[in-house]
């Protein structure tokens, strides 16, 4: 292991590298312990990046319970999940943190001169002083009806797995697939946009806010939104240039029903897998990476926070996440600046530094 005490200008060029190529602190996963990580290095004045495999922050906030409510964050007696995440991604993002969604983190490999490198599933290679692992119970990628048949679908064929923009649907004959939360939901948020809006689901009963059904219902009624049930998806359509243009669903009687769209948003869930990250020679202990009290791992440089760092009496809990980023920011400080000890910081006392509000 390189202990060299090189400029870090001087020692990017002896890599090959700018010094503008590494950030202080590279954060994997944007649930709410890589989210309050990033506001944590904006304090200390560290420079960011966050990298998560979801088209969306929040991790299992996010994919697992966005409507549901929270009680037990300190401050805030009632919170859902989704208004907690939108509320830590204003926290963090103030500082500007470089963002990579819909990007898995592969691999994390030790460089000389105290330099990690991270590579991820698109082929970026990013350099970072300090990695602070946040991926909680693994990456979450969309669940898809069937991985082979939408192997070569994507947005750029009208396939979609979140909405990032409305607009993209305007006009549009759209097919949802799906029947939770946000599939009711976007039937509703784009019902009034799209030229044609049908909702295919497997069950009769959807599993969503009894509100939001009873919305989708009344606009079935007035002609506005067709709901396909009880239909399992059986096949998707494509032009000569591979665009969606339909898709066929199956009654349980085998009666094939084909519907046109040139949009098709698919919202079945999210899996989750802790994928490459065990065999990145840390230590586990059962599903999650140990650390020491100042959450570091046992490489050098990398630390985990939120539910996938293991210590005794550990809670994986919100709150525990938060003072696991904290704790692990201020250890990165000697990565980041040698030399240099951790320094606490009262924001009430000191103020946000510049980035901040
Ligand atoms: C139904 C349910 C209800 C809950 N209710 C509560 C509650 O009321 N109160 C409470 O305190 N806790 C609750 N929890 C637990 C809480 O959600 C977790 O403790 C919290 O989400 C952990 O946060 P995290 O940031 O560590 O990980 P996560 O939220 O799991 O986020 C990890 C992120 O890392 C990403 N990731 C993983 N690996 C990679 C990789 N290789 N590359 C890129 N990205 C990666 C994932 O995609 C994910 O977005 C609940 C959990 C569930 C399932």
């Amino acid at each position: 292991m390189a202990t060299t005490t090189l400029e870090p200008e001087t020692a990017a060029a002896d890599m090959g590298i700018s010094e503008d190529q590494i950030k202080d602190i590279t954060v994997i996963g944007a649930g709410p312990a890589g989210l309050f990580t990033v506001f944590s290095a904006g304090i200390q004045e560290a420079s960011c990046r966050i990298i998560d495999s979801m088209p969306q922050v929040g991790g299992q906030l996010t994919a697992l319970y966005p409507e549901k409510n929270i009680f037990d964050v300190p401050g805030f007696p009632k919170v859902s999940a989704k208004g907690l995440v939108d509320r830590l991604e204003e926290q963090a993002m103030q500082f500007k943190p470089d963002v990579h969604l819909n990007e898995t983190v592969v691999d994390v490999q030790r460089l000389k001169h105290r330099v990690l490198e991270v590579t991820t599933n698109k082929g970026n290679v990013f350099y970072s002083r300090a990695v602070v692992i946040a991926a909680g119970i693994g990456a979450f990628t969309p669940r898809l009806p069937d991985d082979d048949l939408f192997a070569p679908f994507g947005e750029a064929q009208g396939v979609y797995t979140c909405v990032t923009d409305k607009s993209r649907f305007a006009g549009r004959d759209v097919v949802i697939l799906g029947g939770g939360d946000s599939a009711v939901d976007w039937v509703l948020g784009l019902a009034d946009i799209a030229k044609s809006m049908t909702v295919v689901h497997r069950r009769n009963e959807f599993r969503a806010q009894g509100h939001s059904i009873t919305k989708m219902r009344e606009l079935a009624q007035e002609g506005k939104v067709k709901v396909i049930t009880p239909y399992n998806f059986k096949a998707i359509h494509a032009d000569a240039s591979g665009h969606v243009t339909g898709v066929a669903a199956e009654d349980k009687n085998g009666q094939v029903l084909e519907i046109k769209c040139d949009r098709l948003l698919v919202l079945l869930g999210f899996k989750n897998d802790l994928g490459p990250i065990v065999e990145w020679d840390l230590r586990f202990e059962e599903s999650a990476i140990k650390v020491d009290p100042d959450m570091q791992t046992n490489i050098p440089g990398v630390f985990a926070v939120g539910d996938i760092a293991a210590y005794p009496q550990k809670i994986k809990l919100i709150l525990t996440g938060f003072a696991d980023a904290s704790i692990a920011v201020q250890n990165c400080i000697p990565y980041i600046r040698p030399g240099k000890k951790a320094s606490h910081v009262f924001t009430s006392v000191r103020g946000l530094p510049a980035g901040g509000k």
